[in-house]
């Protein structure tokens, strides 16, 4: 059987944590499929959900802002989704597309861990998607009232009628600043805004904070978001954002496999995810100046290194990951490297021409570029899921976020640096340049170099300057690695 794909469908999508919990889980049950994030503009959405169709694709993901929007592409939408108004599942039924919500089954399962809202008072911040969700999921749990506060009140009035009209506890909307003469007798208050994402955010004022009620955001990154940290504080019971997560993927999983998902397994994988984004966020704000730009990238470098050491003395170690432009003889470091180092080698460039069953210029010819670059996605995360791999990658790799979230989640990466004068000196006419065809090498160089140079700093851990010799070359990683000396 070929290997079965899923996607998360969204935009922006820098933040997802779904593809290392879901290929997390498919890894330890043993599934053959790939979970791959896929940011679209929305004049791409429509078109994007024809190739869903197809037979290899299990099912979507969706989130911000396409959850209603999706819903009139759909061939079906199961019940609860249409009562909530929203979907953020998406499974393909033998090329039929039909659309659930498990966002509500996350958050029921999320709260229940903690309180009980039978016959209870609860206050939702906000009215988008997510709150939509959540009102459902305290009504089908016999919440008494529901009072759902928003910024622009408007939109709480008419989320409140419309959810009063269809469950059985009361709903009222009032306007985020009028929280204050509400709060008294709550049992639960829930974020459904995205305040908190950035550091030192909060919805409420810690004042609107009591013992008696319990504190639950649905802004997983940070995991211990202001709100949280001020509830508890307080000595409010609290419950994180990334629960909810993890109980919604789980029931996507099973929607789209018909088994249970490996609960342990997506915590652990969100768990390490969310780590390594705090301590990239804690290195980034130690400095804010140009100067301070190098000093960081080593020390994120310095802190997989760390951790590549000190698994190499145990376990497996991380992935080296190359990158750069064509000609910077990432290939010939990299077999070379991976000799050395008694590691496996992966050419991404050669896996994507094993995928399509034809070579790169011909992908480009008869594909186009989106489809080579979508294939790409897929191969990142098939690569970032190996360990103890020196990997390759094309040239264009740094283009999407998304792989080189993939890449670096399980990674060192290394940018072989060099100018254009030597890039086309080493670059030959050959097939498999593409993006070379009808124009003046040097200057079509120029062009992407000035492209790409900015992504190639930005998503290094270290840099290695590329020389004749790729002995050289690969002396300096390992030298970088503090390997074999
Ligand atoms: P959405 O539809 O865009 O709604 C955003 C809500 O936040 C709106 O009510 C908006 O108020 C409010 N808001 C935004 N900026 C604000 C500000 N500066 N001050 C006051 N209110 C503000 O988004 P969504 O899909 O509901 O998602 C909301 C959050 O929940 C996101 O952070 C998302 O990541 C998170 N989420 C988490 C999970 C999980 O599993 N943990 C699942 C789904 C969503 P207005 O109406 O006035 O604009």
């Amino acid at each position: 059987m070929a290997k079965k794909k899923c996607f998360v469908i969204g935009y922006p999508l820098s933040h997802t944590l779904s593809p290392a919990m879901h290929n997390a889980n498919f890894r330890k049950l043993g599934i053959d499929c790939v979970y791959v994030a896929r940011e679209l503009g929305k004049e791409k959405l429509a078109g994007f959900l024809e190739e869903l169709r197809q037979e290899d694709v299990a099912g979507t993901n969706v989130t911000i802002p396409y959850k209603e929007e999706v819903m009139k592409c759909l061939d079906e939408v199961d019940e609860t989704a249409k009562k909530i108004g929203a979907v953020n599942t998406i499974v393909n039924r033998k090329g039929k597309l039909i659309g659930y919500n498990t966002d509500w089954v996350g958050a029921t399962r999320a709260i229940e861990e903690k309180v009980k809202i039978k016959g209870k008072r609860c206050i939702v911040l906000g009215a988008g998607g997510a709150a939509r969700a959540v009102c459902f999921a305290l009504a089908k749990g016999g919440a008494k009232k529901v009072t759902i506060a928003n910024r622009t009140k408007g939109k709480a009035v008419l989320l409140a009628e419309e959810f009063g009209g269809k469950v059985d506890a009361q709903f009222e909307g009032i306007d985020l600043q009028e929280i204050g003469k509400v709060v008294r007798d709550a049992a639960l208050i829930i974020n459904c805004t995205s305040i908190g994402m950035k550091e030192g955010e909060c919805p409420v004022r810690e004042n609107v904070l009591h013992k008696g009620m319990a504190v639950f955001d649905l802004v997983y990154n940070p995991k211990e978001t202001k709100l949280i940290l001020e509830a508890k504080k307080k000595g409010c019971k609290t419950i994180t954002g990334e629960r909810m997560l993890l109980f919604q993927g789980a029931e996507s999983f099973k929607l789209w496999f018909g088994r249970e998902a490996d609960l342990k397994a997506m915590q652990e994988a969100l768990e390490r995810e969310l780590d390594r984004r705090k301590n990239i966020v804690r290195i980034g704000m130690r400095g804010s100046g140009k100067m301070d730009i190098g000093k960081r990238k080593k020390n994120i470098a310095q802190m997989g290194m760390a951790e590549s050491r000190k698994a190499s003395a145990g376990k497996l170690e991380k992935n080296i990951v190359l990158i750069g432009m064509m000609g910077s003889g990432k290939t010939s470091v990299g077999k070379f490297l991976a000799k050395k180092m008694k590691r496996k080698f992966i050419d991404m460039d050669k896996e994507i021409e094993k995928k399509a069953g034809r070579c790169i210029s011909e992908i480009f010819k008869k594909r186009g570029e989106r489809f080579f670059r979508e294939i790409e996605s897929i191969v990142a995360v098939e690569a970032a899921l190996m360990q103890n791999t020196v990997i390759s990658c094309g040239g264009g790799v740094v283009l999407k976020e998304g792989n080189m979230n993939e890449l670096k989640r399980n990674g060192i990466v290394f940018y072989l640096k060099a100018d254009t004068e030597t890039l086309a000196n080493r670059v030959g006419w050959g097939r498999g340049r593409p993006l070379l065809e009808g124009r003046e090498k040097k200057e079509r160089l120029e062009e992407i170099l000035g492209e790409r140079e900015r992504l190639y700093e930005k998503y290094a851990d270290e840099t290695a300057r590329v020389r004749k010799e790729k002995e050289k070359v690969a002396e300096e990683i390992l030298k970088k690695l503090r390997i074999g000396r």
